[in-house]
């Protein structure tokens, strides 16, 4: 057995520190046994521009999740762990398959809860010769030690910042210690990924998320207030816009918003970004368009203008040359 999988024998991976033998069969809170899940892979053409290059981000989705909003838009995969079971090995014959069909780099979607089994992976392809860019693309939701982990195999950090209010946390996400874990996790991640360009691209550094909630524009501007305080221009700031009202069974025990964010509020946090001096930084266009929705029970998830499909938990490789 790996050293990596004995990690699961008394699962920390994640802030909730469950402390339980996945290789067991024990379950924690992300409900993920010892067999790794994931969903789809695809060449994604809807992240921000410098992470979607030209092709696409070889963008893997994973089964389960860590944190489990209430109004996940990827809940069949978060809530429900929809998805097959997957080895290293074909994790890794996915990321090169991703390499040779173009992809800007290998873009790992909620993948905490796999870590160990995701480190083989990435050794085995790097080993044959993959040689594109790692993008840890996750909730910031992250323990320090786990960071710790990750570092060596990660070039770009893409959390999100949800909050920086526990209260918010706690009604919300169902978690109160998020705000402090992700400020903290984010601080990290900077720390170790100074940004770095070749042409358009990025090959290292952080982009820092943030999902403008409707009904709170205060909260999002002390969100969008930190992070320029507390890194200037050192990460990227992406805002996004395009919350959709959407509760999945599973997430009823947390506070949900059932509208959508508003023209109004929208430049409301328009006008507040002006006021401060970004560099580095995308604000999402408002629109009421949620064809972009995806349905991971389909071969390709999205609308074909967002992804390429390349591999599916029930169809295998389906890329076409
Ligand atoms: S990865 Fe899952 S089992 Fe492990 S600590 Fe986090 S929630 Fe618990």
């Amino acid at each position: 057995m790996s050293d990596y999988m004995t990690l699961y024998e008394n699962c920390m991976l994640c802030p909730r520190q469950c402390g339980v033998n996945r290789l067991q069969g024990e379950l924690g809170f992300c409900n993920c046994g010892p067999e790794m899940r994931a969903a789809v892979a695809c060449l994604h053409k809807g992240e921000e521009p410098p992470i979607s290059g030209t092709k696409g981000s070889g963008t893997v989705f994973f089964s389960g999740c860590t944190l489990q909003c209430a109004s996940c838009q990827n809940c069949q995969l978060s809530h429900e762990l929809l998805g097959g079971t997957i080895t290293p090995r074909l994790l890794s014959e996915i990321f090169m398959e991703l390499e040779r069909f173009g992809a800007a780099n290998i873009n790992l979607v909620t993948a905490t809860q796999w870590i160990p089994h995701i480190l083989m992976a990435l050794q085995s392809a790097k080993n044959r010769g993959m040689n594109l860019p790692v993008v840890w693309n996750s909730s910031g939701y992250e323990a320090e030690e786990t960071l710790e982990l990750l570092n060596n195999f990660i070039d770009i950090y893409l959390p999100d910042l949800k909050t920086i209010s526990p209260t918010f946390s706690k009604s919300f996400l169902g978690t109160g210690d998020y705000a402090k874990t992700a400020q903290h996790a984010i601080g990290i991640m900077a720390k170790s990924k100074p940004l770095q360009w070749e042409e358009e691209t990025l090959v290292r550094g952080v982009i820092v998320r943030h999902l403008v909630l409707p009904g709170h524009i205060a909260a999002s501007k002390k969100a969008i207030e930190w992070i320029h305080t507390a890194f200037s221009n050192s990460v990227i700031i992406s805002l996004m816009s395009q919350y959709i009202p959407f509760l999945s069974e599973t997430g009823k025990q947390k506070e949900n918003i059932n509208r959508s964010l508003t023209k109004k509020e929208y430049a409301q946090i328009e006008a507040f970004i002006e006021t401060l001096d970004i560099e580095n930084g995308f604000f999402q266009a408002l629109s009421t368009d949620d064809t972009w929705r995806p349905d991971f029970k389909k071969e390709n998830p999205f609308p074909s203008e967002y992804a390429v499909p390349v591999w599916h938990y029930r169809f295998g490789f389906v890329a076409k040359n």
